[in-house]
């Protein structure tokens, strides 16, 4: 996870700003709690949501691998179910879940809710024409989840956009019918829904503060007494009602926690995680903190020493390379970043870094390897970061043609289908004519809105009965 990752947005954001006035309309005005909010991609963090939450998913009778799940960097306590099989959860609910029983069932809430198909008949995001964005975190690179070309890029930097959806709400008895389920995908999976009241009962005070000073969870999510009480009344006679929490679970969710803690306020996790603590959480949360506080020395001396235990560790390896290359020193990022791919050859992410190392080595043979690792990356997840990463090393190679039909592609994954269509027209310029890269800049140009003189300049060529 990194902060340098949200300064590649400026320019992006004021390119495609007005893309969809219904967006707009929708977030203006939001409240303060909602800005400054962001998309975090992290491989570990997203591992451990999906083990959480993936026997709930399919115990609802959906397919885990279709349900995105977003980590929202806000400190604000919030989750959310959307259309198109996503839930989303705010940093700030994480850290409120005192251990994995509790935030299992919050994401059992919210399975309910997208069991229960509740986002899909609230028909506001679907009128919006919203659909979910994703933005990356790993090594300065942003991303966003590819398939949503067309609402959504501008929404990228609008951070109004995840606070509306915990504002739109659901019925009363939408959310009755989702604690209900919830208790039947808990049961189902052998474990308890005591987190789920416990987690309930810890913020029912919130019952008493005027509608404007709850946490925007609970604007959506009322709770009344009578709403915990039946939830606990049901709770209490499962089966599995006494299952607690394994240490392996424990452990997972407490490094998560500790990582979004090193990461968002490093000087809150030097306190909360002192030297005297020895625990291997501890350390890890201090060898981010003292990262993001740019004593990099420190840091990495702190991950070697967890290195040493945990050799084949991928994230270990991932953040030890992140932080060279972030502090100016990609060759020394090389090894490391290696070993993550190596222990972790499926994240897409991990790759990424490893790219963005090689292409930055001034070495012709590394480039290669670079764009080729960027290349491998996109078969798992179209991230748009790898596109811009792609363009930056065919620049460097003097393909320009290639270097613009990937700027192309990074635009078109983005949303930004006018400046996709313009990328894609000079690439069809400068690349040979029927290469590969040729029609897919041409698939572009049909894709993303063409224009009359863009047609017209297509028919020229014979190519109108192209797809
Ligand atoms: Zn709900």
């Amino acid at each position: 996870m990194s902060s340098r990752a949200f300064s590649p947005w400026r320019p992006l954001r004021a390119a495609i700003a007005g893309l969809t006035a219904a967006s707009l309309v929708l977030t203006a005005g939001l409240p303060a709690f909602a800005q400054g909010v962001s998309l975090l991609r992290d491989t570990e963090i997203e591992e451990i949501l999906h083990a959480e939450a993936d026997p709930l998913i399919a115990a609802a009778g959906l397919t885990p691998k279709d349900v995105t799940i977003l980590l929202v960097g806000d400190k604000t306590l919030n989750a959310f179910a959307t259309q198109g099989q996503t839930l989303g959860f705010n940093t700030g609910l994480i850290l409120e879940t005192e251990n994995p029983n509790q935030l299992k069932g919050v994401m059992a809430h919210e399975v309910g809710h997208l069991a229960g198909a509740h986002p899909l008949r609230s028909g506001d995001m679907q009128n919006a024409g919203l659909r979910p964005m994703l933005l990356t975190m790993g090594l300065g690179v942003l991303a966003m989840l590819a398939g949503a070309p067309d609402a959504g890029a501008m929404l990228i930097g609008n951070s109004g956009y995840f606070g509306t959806l915990g504002a739109l709400g659901f019925s009363r008895e939408q959310e009755g019918r989702a604690d209900q389920a919830a208790v039947g995908f808990l049961e189902k999976t052998g474990q308890s829904g005591k987190g789920l009241v416990e987690f309930f009962d810890k913020f029912r005070y919130q019952e008493v503060f005027q509608e404007a000073r709850r946490f925007p969870y609970f604007r959506s999510h009322p709770l009344s007494s009578d709403r915990i009480e039946l939830l606990r009344t049901k709770v209490e006679v499962q089966p599995h009602y006494g299952v607690v929490d394994t240490p392996a679970e424990i452990e997972r969710h407490d490094i998560m926690k500790a990582k979004i803690i090193g990461f968002t306020t490093p000087q809150v996790a030097l306190m909360k995680y002192p030297e005297s603590d020895k625990s291997y959480t501890a350390r890890y949360a201090r060898a981010i903190a003292y990262y993001r506080l740019k004593d990099v020395n420190r840091a990495v001396g702190l991950v070697d020493a967890l290195l040493t235990e945990q050799p084949e560790n991928p994230y270990l390896w991932e953040l030890k390379g992140q932080m060279l290359f972030e502090f100016a020193r990609a060759k020394e990022a090389e090894y490391p970043q290696r070993q993550s791919v190596k222990f972790k050859p499926d994240a897409p992410l991990l790759r990424i870094n490893l790219g963005q190392t090689l292409i930055n080595l001034d070495d012709p043979v590394k480039r290669d390897e670079g764009i080729d690792m960027l290349k491998r990356s996109l078969l798992h997840e179209d991230i748009p970061d790898a596109w811009r990463l792609l363009a930056q090393a065919y620049d460097a190679k003097g393909e320009e043609g290639l270097a613009r039909l990937s700027t192309a592609e990074y635009y078109y994954a983005l949303g930004g289908l006018n400046e996709a269509r313009g990328f894609a027209m000079r690439a069809r310029d400068l690349l040979e004519k029927d290469s590969v890269g040729w029609r897919r800049a041409t698939d572009i140009v049909l894709t993303a809105n063409p224009s009359r003189e863009d047609l017209k300049d297509l028919a020229k060529e014979g190519l109108m009965a192209h797809p």
